[in-house]
């Protein structure tokens, strides 16, 4: 017997309590199901227990899966480190990108984007630990980054994404949230409309509701814990 509706349950539960304790409204934060390694079988099981959106790491992986299940009508986000040579089948398959970190990704994606589907949504992957991370764009450099982004046509920017180093503890986790609220208020300040902050994962997504977080995106509390090795991007 699958556990995937009640593990599914148990995070919904644990998003609207923390939801709760931060004073925020029901329903603020979305969840985004990281089926990265797992069967198409196993995001099934999801959908059929109300799951709309899934996050994939890898691209062929996840192609595979969005062509196998394209029945359903899912929301597919890809969330891993993304190679430029790899941008076009994410530009015609994926609904959304969390892993935003460069600019000439930014314009593949954007000219690639089929013009009969929707622009892709974009997060821009920010590197809030320093030095303890070598993903993502730093702190300074989201502003121009983004403004960029902001300019093209395949693409609608609607955030930033973390992911901050696991080991650090609480209060440092919370910190790195924090800063990432920070820099999205700035690009508000600056004009930018973005509605989405992706930060939060199966050990720390009450710390980053605490701190704002719209979107989390959570594996193993949902799957399992994975058993296949993790390739390379
Ligand atoms: C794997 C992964 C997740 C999910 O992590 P869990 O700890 O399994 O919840 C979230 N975000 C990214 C970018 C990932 O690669």
């Amino acid at each position: 017997m699958t556990t995937i509706p009640a593990n599914l349950q148990a995070v919904r539960d644990r998003i609207e309590r923390a939801l709760a304790a931060a004073s925020r409204p029901a329903g603020a934060v979305s969840l985004l199901a990281v089926s990265k390694t797992w069967p198409a079988e196993r995001v099934s099981e999801a959908a059929a227990a109300g799951q709309r959106a899934f996050g994939e790491n890898y691209v062929q992986e996840g192609v595979d899966k969005i062509r196998a299940l394209a029945g359903l009508e899912l929301e597919w986000h890809f969330i891993g480190p993304l190679q430029s040579n790899k941008s076009r089948s994410v530009a015609e398959h994926f609904d959304w990108v969390h892993s935003l970190d460069r600019l000439k990704l930014a314009e593949r994606l954007s000219s690639q984007r089929p013009p009969q589907r929707a622009p892709l949504n974009v997060c821009i992957q920010v590197n809030v630990s320093g030095e303890a991370s070598k993903s993502g764009v730093a702190p300074d450099e989201v502003g121009p980054l983004a403004h960029a982004v902001a300019g093209l046509p395949g693409l609608r920017l609607r955030g930033l994404m973390c992911i901050p180093e696991p080991d650090g503890g609480e209060a440092l986790l919370r910190a790195r949230f924090r800063l990432l609220g920070t820099i999205s208020e700035a690009l508000h300040g600056q004009g930018l409309v973005l509605d989405t902050l992706s930060m939060g994962m199966s050990h720390d997504l009450e710390l980053a509701i605490a701190e704002g977080s719209t979107l989390v995106r959570v594996g193993t509390a949902i799957f399992g814990t994975r058993t296949v090795v993790e390739k390379p991007a």
